[in-house]
């Protein structure tokens, strides 16, 4: 079986990737979340840590709004104290992005 050549596998991704961030445009990053469980492991990490400003529930270092913050599965901590998201977690939101872009 012939192999795509570098051109056409780098157009095909580029398709893919437009096609993805259309996507995720038209759909305002829904599917783009962490699961409850992840998201409130990250909120009890910032809860403890002391860049968290309480009052506002921003982080210090970045500025971000963290219950916002915490819920998108791209972000992360700027510090690197938040765990890493399981193999699962990206494979089920992956799954749901690619059932959501064929519907
Ligand atoms: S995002 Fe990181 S640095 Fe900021 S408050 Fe949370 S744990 Fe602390």
């Amino acid at each position: 079986m012939e192999r795509k050549s570098f051109g056409e596998k780098a157009n095909n991704f580029a398709k893919f990737s437009w096609d993805l961030i259309r996507h995720v445009y038209e759909t305002q990053g829904q599917e783009l979340v962490v699961s409850d469980k992840i998201y409130k492991e990250r909120v009890d990490t910032c809860k403890g840590c002391d860049k968290y400003i309480k009052k506002h529930k921003e982080c210090a270092e970045c500025g971000c709004y963290i219950p916002g913050k915490a819920r998108i599965i791209l972000d992360s901590c700027p510090l690197n104290k938040w765990a890493e998201i399981p193999p699962e977690e990206w494979e089920n939101t992956l799954k749901g992005i690619e059932d959501s872009m064929n519907s």
